[in-house]
C-alpha cells in the first residue's frame, strides 16, 4: 500500500516512523526496482512531506543515523542529501531557474499554435505514446502524484531522446502533478538527463534496465532511442554567493509569514506572547503557466494549513499569490501592527518569485521582511559548488555537527508525545 500523503507532519512523522527499520542495507539493495502503484514500499515515500518541509532533511538524516548508523544507512542519507544539494546548487546557480522559466515559455509557444509538437505533446501528456511503460507512467504520476526515481529517470529520457519532446515541458508537466515537485530537484535532474547539467553526461534508458528493474512489468525492446546525444552544450550559469540570511529583531513586534517550501517554522523565532499574525501564502499556481494539479495545490494546501494550525496567532490568514492575495497580506499586516514578517527561507523558485515582489510592498509600509536561514542550510549549501560527491566528501564529516546546529531530532517519539518540535 502507498501510505496516505497526508500534508501534515504528524502524518509525515508517522511515515518516517515506519520506514525507520527499512533505511539501512534493505533500502541500498531494493532501492533501485520500481514494483508499480502500491509497491513501493522498498522506498520510503517521504518526499512531499520533505519537499514541503513538514519534515526537515535534517530530522530524517538524524532519526536514521540514531536508528541505523553511517555505515548501514549511508545510501538513505545520501539520498536525502541529494534534496539538500540541488537546492544549494540553484541557490547559488539560480540563472539555471530563470533558464528553465523562458524554456518553458519558448517551448509552449509552437504548442500553443498547435501541428506536430502539439499532436506530440498531447499524445505524450494524456499517456497515448504507444510506448507501455512510458504511458503507464504517465497515468500513475497523474493518478497518485509520485512516480520512483527510476522511472522519473527512465521517464524524463525517453520524454527527451524518444519523443524528442522539449525536456523543459516535461519538467513543466512533472512540476505540475508531482506531489514533491520541486523547483531544485526537478529542474535540475531534468538538466541532468538532458546533458544540460554535466558536460557530456546524459541519461539513456535502455529497455533490458527497464526491464530488470520493473521486475519484467516492462519490456520496450526496439522501442526506445539507441543514443542519447546532449540537447545543447551543458552551461553552468555563473556562481553566487551562499545566502546569509537574516537576522530578526528581537524588540520588533513580528509575525510569521510561511511558504510551501518551509512549512516548519517553530523555532525560528522565540515569541513568549505568542504570534499577533501568522500568514500562509501559497504560491502553487506559479508554479507554470499551465493549470498545476488539484492534487498538488490540496497538498499544498493542507500543509500550510497545518503550520497555520500548528503556531497560532491573533490573526491567522492564508493568501494566494493573486494581486488581491498580496493586497490582503500587507493590510492585515499594517492592521496587525507588525513591524516585521519572519519566514522560513524561501529558496529560488516560484514562491521566491513571489515574495521577492512582496517585499517591497511590505517596506513601503514600514514592514521589514526578515527571511531566517536554517543552520542546516546555512551550512550545506555552500558546499554545492560542483557535483553531487565533491558536495558529499565535504559534508559527510560534518554531519553530527549539522544535525546538532540544524534541530535536534524531533522525530518520531516526541511528536507522538505531543511534545513541540524545535
Ligand atoms: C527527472 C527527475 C525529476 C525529479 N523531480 C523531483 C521533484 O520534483 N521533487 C523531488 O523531491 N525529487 C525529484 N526527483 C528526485 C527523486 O526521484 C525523488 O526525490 C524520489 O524519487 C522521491 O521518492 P522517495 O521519497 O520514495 O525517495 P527515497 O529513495 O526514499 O529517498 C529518500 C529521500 O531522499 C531525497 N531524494 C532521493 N533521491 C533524490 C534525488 N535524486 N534528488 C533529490 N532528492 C532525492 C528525497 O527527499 C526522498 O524523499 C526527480 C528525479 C528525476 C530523475
Amino acid at each position: 500500500m502507498e501510505p496516505d500523503w497526508i500534508p501534515t507532519r504528524a502524518a509525515g512523522a508517522a511515515a518516517l516512523e515506519r520506514f525507520l527499520p527499512h533505511a539501512g542495507r534493505d533500502y541500498a539493495r531494493r532501492r533501485n526496482y520500481d514494483l508499480g502503484p502500491g509497491q513501493h514500499d522498498n522506498v520510503s515515500r517521504l518526499s512531499p512531506w520533505l519537499r514541503h518541509r513538514l519534515l526537515a532533511e535534517s530530522e530524517v538524516v538524524a532519526a536514521t543515523l540514531a536508528h541505523h548508523g553511517l555505515p548501514a544507512a549511508e545510501k538513505f542519507i545520501q539520498e536525502t542529501c541529494w534534496r539538500t544539494y540541488w537546492k544549494g546548487w540553484l541557490e547559488r546557480r539560480p540563472g539555471a531557474w530563470r533558464d528553465y522559466r523562458a524554456a518553458v515559455e519558448g517551448a509552449l509557444e509552437p504548442v500553443d499554435r498547435g501541428g506536430r509538437e502539439a499532436a506530440a505533446y498531447e499524445a505524450a501528456v494524456n499517456g497515448r505514446s504507444g510506448i507501455e511503460c512510458f504511458d503507464h507512467w504517465v497515468r500513475e504520476l497523474v493518478d497518485t502524484g509520485y512516480l520512483h526515481n527510476h522511472a522519473r529517470m527512465w521517464f524524463a529520457s525517453i520524454w527527451i531522446f524518444t519523443l524528442k519532446l522539449p525536456w523543459a515541458l516535461g519538467a513543466d508537466f512533472f512540476l505540475r502533478h508531482l506531489l514533491d515537485g520541486d523547483p531544485a530537484s526537478n529542474t535540475l535532474s531534468w538538466r541532468w538527463v538532458a546533458g544540460l547539467q554535466t558536460r557530456g553526461k546524459t541519461y539513456l534508458a535502455r529497455a533490458g534496465n527497464i526491464a530488470k528493474y520493473t521486475d519484467g512489468r516492462f519490456s520496450p525492446e526496439g522501442q526506445l532511442a539507441p543514443r542519447a546525444e546532449p540537447v545543447a552544450e551543458a552551461v553552468r550559469p555563473p556562481l553566487g554567493d551562499p545566502p546569509a540570511g537574516d537576522a530578526p529583531d528581537p524588540y520588533a513586534r513580528t509575525g510569521l509569514l510561511v511558504t510551501e517550501d518551509d512549512a516548519l517554522p517553530e523555532g525560528l523565532l522565540q515569541t513568549p506572547g505568542g504570534w499577533p499574525l501568522a500568514v500562509a501564502l501559497q504560491a502553487t499556481d506559479r508554479r507554470s503557466p499551465l493549470p498545476v494539479s488539484d492534487r498538488v495545490t490540496d497538498f499544498t494546501a493542507g500543509a500550510l494549513d497545518d503550520a497555520l494550525d500548528r503556531n497560532p496567532a491573533a490573526i491567522s490568514l492564508r493568501v494566494d499569490a493573486s494581486e488581491t492575495g498580496m493586497d490582503r497580506l500587507v493590510d492585515t499586516a499594517r492592521t496587525a501592527g507588525v513591524g516585521q514578517l519572519v519566514t522560513p527561507w524561501v529558496p529560488v523558485g516560484p514562491a521566491r518569485e513571489v515574495v521577492d515582489r512582496l517585499e517591497p510592498r511590505l517596506r513601503a509600509e514600514g514592514i521589514a521582511l526578515v527571511r531566517v536561514l536554517r543552520e542546516w542550510d546555512r551550512r550545506a549549501w555552500p558546499h554545492a559548488t560542483a557535483g553531487f560527491f565533491a558536495f558529499w566528501k565535504r559534508l559527510r564529516p560534518e554531519l553530527p555537527e549539522l544535525i546538532e546546529a540544524g534541530g535536534r531530532p524531533a522525530l518520531p517519539g516526541e511528536l507522538r508525545e505531543g511534545r513541540t518540535p524545535r
